[in-house]
């Protein structure tokens, strides 16, 4: 099964996808993280990354295509994945669509988390102090909300005219209640989690 999880920057899309895949038994699959690990790393694509990155923009969507790709080809993704931080604009989910339907695929459903723009300033400035991510600043942040809202919101779009299941669960809250909330709709929308 495929499942994105999909919701604006500080939304908990991140904590909450590593719990969602563990609950569903598939591999969580960051394209966030990917792009960090190659920044440390220092790579020709982590040296192209960085400055957009850490200015709240996005990655041209060839690399990202690439990227996930491979990623999704390797077997422990074999049974499906959690797609966290990807589609993040419509060609990358239309690539993400041609990716899956040459393996007689689709995305099962879209998670979509809500959490209102004042409730992300506030938990990406408390966020700033603990972990010190680059595009935590609130320039970066403002940076990423718009991004958001022009290229990424229009993927929502997209997927309800293709026809996908898409739930919509309230990101406010305690972190375990939120996690039950999505697992709850993902159940309920009729999407099969696969037995192991
Ligand atoms: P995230 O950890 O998902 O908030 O991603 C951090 C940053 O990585 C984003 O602000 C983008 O600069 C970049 N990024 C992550 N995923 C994508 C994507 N699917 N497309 C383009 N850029 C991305």
């Amino acid at each position: 099964m495929i499942v994105v999880l999909f919701g604006p920057p500080g939304s908990g899309k991140g904590t909450q996808s590593i719990r969602v895949a563990r609950h569903l038994r598939v591999p969580h699959v960051a394209t966030g993280d990917m792009l960090r690990a190659e920044v440390a790393r220092g790579s020709a694509l982590g040296r192209e990354a960085e400055p957009l990155m850490s200015t709240g923009r996005l990655v041209p969507d060839d690399l990202i295509v690439r990227m996930i790709g491979a990623r999704i080809n390797e077997p422990d993704a074999a049974g499906g994945a959690l797609l966290d931080g990807f589609p993040r604009t419509v060609p990358q989910a239309k690539a993400l669509d041609a990716m899956l339907g040459a393996r007689s695929l689709r995305v099962d459903v879209v998670v979509s988390l809500r959490v209102d723009d004042d409730e992300l300033r506030r938990r990406v400035l408390d966020r700033a102090k603990i972990e010190g991510r680059a595009d935590d600043t609130p320039e970066a942040f403002e940076q990423r909300l718009r991004t958001y809202g022009v290229e990424t919101a229009p993927v929502l779009d997209y997927y309800r005219g293709m026809g996908t299941r898409i739930v919509e669960v309230d990101g406010v809250g305690e972190i375990e209640n939120i996690t039950r909330r999505i697992t709850v709709a993902i159940a309920a929308s009729g999407t099969v989690v696969p037995a192991k």
